[in-house]
C-alpha cells in the first residue's frame, strides 16, 4: 500500500457512469527556470527583474503575489514544490497524497476541480534560490525529471479529478501543507526526517518467478513476498522504524531500482528475501548473503547484520545453518548497497522438506517473525555504536 495522505477530507461523489478521460498528458514542452540567481532572488524579494516582469505578463508568476511573498518564502524548505490550486478549488475539493518510492514518485490526487484549470506551468519546483516550471526535461537543480497531468471526469458529473504524476531526481521524505492559494510538498533528506529506515525487498516477482520446484506449482518470488508481507506486518507494531519496501504487489522493479531506493534514502539497513535452489535435491538449509567488501568501514557491517538474520530466522524455521556467504560483485543488490545489507535465503525450494516449510503459511510467517526480531536487534546494535562512537 503506497503512503497516503489526505490534506483535506473528502466529500467525494461516486457516480457509476462512463468514464471519460477529457485530458492526458501534455505537450512535452521543455522545463523553464527563473533566469539566475540573481534574477530569481530579486523576483522572490518582491522586487522587478526584467525576466519575472517579462513571465508575470504572460500570466506565469501568479505565484508568491505581492504582499504573500514573505509569508510564503518562510514556509518554504530548500526544496519545495509548490502547485497554484485550480480555480474551482472549494469545499468539495479533495487532496491525496501518493508516493511511489520504488519508482521515486509521487501522485496529487485532486478531486472536485474543472477540467483544464492544471496545467505545468503552475507546478513551481523551489530549490534553494532557483525556481523551475513546466513540464520537465530534467534540468540540472530540478528535482523533478517528468511530470504529467492527467485529468478524468464521469458523464454528467460536475467535477473532474486530476492526477499528477510528478518523477523526482531522488527519494525524498515529504511534508505537506496548504494556504488558500497553494499546495506545498516539501522534499526532505529522508534521513533527516526519519531516524530509523530500513527497506524491506521481496526478491523476484512480476514475470520474474525466481526459482521453483518442478514438482508443484510454487514460485519463489510469491514465496518471498508473503513472507515480506508478514514482515510488514510485524514491523507496523514499531512507529521508530520506517519502513519503505521495493515491492508489495507481483510486479518487478529492477535490481538497479531497488538498489537505488535504499542507497537514496541513505536505509541505514537493507534485507533482501529470497529462497534458494540447486540441482542436487539433498542440498538444504538457510544462508545468508553479505557484502564482504563492507568491513571496517562501519562499526555495525553487513556481515554482522547477515549473522543476525540468520540466528533470529533459523531459530525460529530449525533448518539447516549453512551459514554466511560472502558476496559482492556476482550479486547486485548485496554489492550496490551501500548500507549493511543481508539478502536471506530462507531455504531451498529444491529440497522436499524444505520446501515443504517454505510453501507453508505457518512457517512463512515464523520466518517474518524471526526477520523482525533481527531488525529490532540490529537497530539496537546500530544505536549502541552510535553512542560507542560519540
Ligand atoms: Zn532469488
Amino acid at each position: 500500500m503506497p503512503d497516503e495522505k489526505v490534506l483535506k477530507p473528502a466529500a467525494a461523489v461516486s457516480v457509476i457512469l462512463m468514464l471519460i478521460i477529457v485530458a492526458v498528458s501534455f505537450s512535452m514542452k521543455e522545463s523553464n527556470k527563473l533566469a539566475g540567481v540573481t534574477g530569481t532572488a530579486v523576483f522572490l524579494m518582491g522586487e522587478e527583474s526584467e525576466v519575472a516582469e517579462e513571465k508575470a505578463q504572460e500570466g506565469v508568476f501568479a505565484i508568491f503575489p505581492g504582499e504573500k511573498s514573505k509569508e510564503v518564502l518562510a514556509k518554504l524548505r530548500d526544496k519545495t514544490i509548490v502547485i497554484q490550486k485550480p480555480k474551482s478549488v472549494s469545499e468539495v475539493t479533495t487532496v491525496a497524497f501518493e508516493e511511489i518510492a520504488i519508482e521515486q514518485k509521487i501522485i496529487l490526487h485532486i478531486e472536485g476541480i474543472h477540467t483544464g484549470e492544471l496545467s505545468e506551468d503552475s507546478i513551481y519546483r523551489v530549490n534553494g534560490e532557483e525556481i523551475y516550471y513546466g513540464s520537465a526535461a530534467a534540468m540540472e537543480g530540478d528535482m523533478v525529471q517528468f511530470l504529467t497531468i492527467a485529468e478524468e471526469k464521469k458523464l454528467d458529473e460536475e467535477y473532474a479529478r486530476a492526477h499528477i504524476t510528478i518523477t523526482l531526481d531522488t527519494n525524498y521524505a515529504y511534508e505537506l501543507y496548504e494556504d488558500d492559494g497553494y499546495y506545498y510538498i516539501s522534499l526532505l533528506r529522508a534521513k533527516d526526517r526519519y531516524d530509523k529506515i530500513i527497506v524491506v525487498d521481496a526478491g523476484h516477482g512480476g514475470n520474474d518467478p525466481g526459482t521453483f520446484p518442478s514438482s508443484e506449482q510454487c514460485y519463489e518470488k510469491d514465496v518471498n513476498l508473503a513472507i515480506v508481507k508478514h514482515l510488514l506486518e510485524y514491523l507496523k507494531q514499531d512507529d521508530t522504524i520506517k519502513v519503505y519496501t521495493t515491492r508489495t504487489e507481483d510486479v518487478l522493479p529492477t535490481l538497479k531500482q531497488r538498489a537505488a531506493l535504499a542507497n537514496n534514502l541513505e536505509a541505514d539497513l537493507f534485507l533482501s528475501v529470497h529462497c534458494n535452489s540447486n540441482a542436487n535435491t539433498q542440498i538444504q538449509g538457510m544462508e545468508v548473503l553479505y557484502n564482504e567488501k563492507q568491513d571496517g568501514t562501519s562499526t555495525f557491517t553487513s556481515k554482522d547484520f547477515a549473522q543476525i538474520c540468520l540466528e533470529h530466522t533459523n531459530g525460529k524455521l530449525s533448518l539447516k545453518n549453512r551459514g554466511l556467504v560472502p558476496r559482492s560483485s556476482n550479486v547486485y543488490i548485496v554489492g550496490a548497497a551501500n548500507m549493511p545489507v543481508a539478502l536471506v535465503e530462507v531455504g531451498f525450494m529444491s529440497n522436499p522438506s524444505d520446501l515443504a516449510v517454505l510453501s507453508n503459511e505457518y512457517y512463512q510467517k515464523k520466518a517474518a517473525e524471526g526477520l523482525y526480531e533481527a531488525v529490532q536487534d540490529a537497530f539496537e546494535r546500530l544505536e549502541q555504536r552510535e553512542e560507542e562512537d560519540e
